[in-house]
């Protein structure tokens, strides 16, 4: 069914704590952790608890918890005290911009100078 859990999804994994993470953050939808190969000083990633496969695909079925999801982006950046500085949000959409987990889930990056446009 449309955004119940998958067995071989690692983010799913990690929403059912079978593979550990460094939380930063939970909601009743969404948890944030700290990304295992980070590319900036902070480098979180926020996912919804339910299973959709990208960004769009998320919001064209529950807007609410993608409102969730860009509020906590928001907080993990303020909890991180990069809100002052400015941080990026980004959702990697296909493979060819950089997907690898097809669980929608956005990074949150800061800490650093970053440039524009992205590469
Ligand atoms: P994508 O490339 O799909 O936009 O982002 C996937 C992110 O998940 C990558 O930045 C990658 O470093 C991160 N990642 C992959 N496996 C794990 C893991 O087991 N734990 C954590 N915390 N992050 C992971
Ligand atoms: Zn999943």
């Amino acid at each position: 069914m449309a955004g119940e859990p998958q067995a071989d999804c690692l983010f799913c994994k990690i929403i059912a704590k079978e593979i550990p993470a460094t939380v930063v953050r939970e909601t009743e939808t969404t948890l944030a952790f700290r990304d295992i190969n980070p590319q900036a000083p902070t480098h979180v990633l926020v996912i919804p608890k339910v299973h959709y496969a990208d960004a769009a695909t998320l919001a064209a079925a529950d807007p609410q918890i993608t409102a969730d999801l860009l509020r906590e982006a928001g907080e993990v950046a303020a909890g991180d005290e990069v809100d002052g500085t400015g941080y990026r949000i980004v959702f990697n959409t296909g493979s060819g911009a950089g997907q690898t987990v097809f669980h929608a889930h956005a990074h949150v990056l800061g800490g650093r100078g970053l440039n524009w446009p992205p590469g």
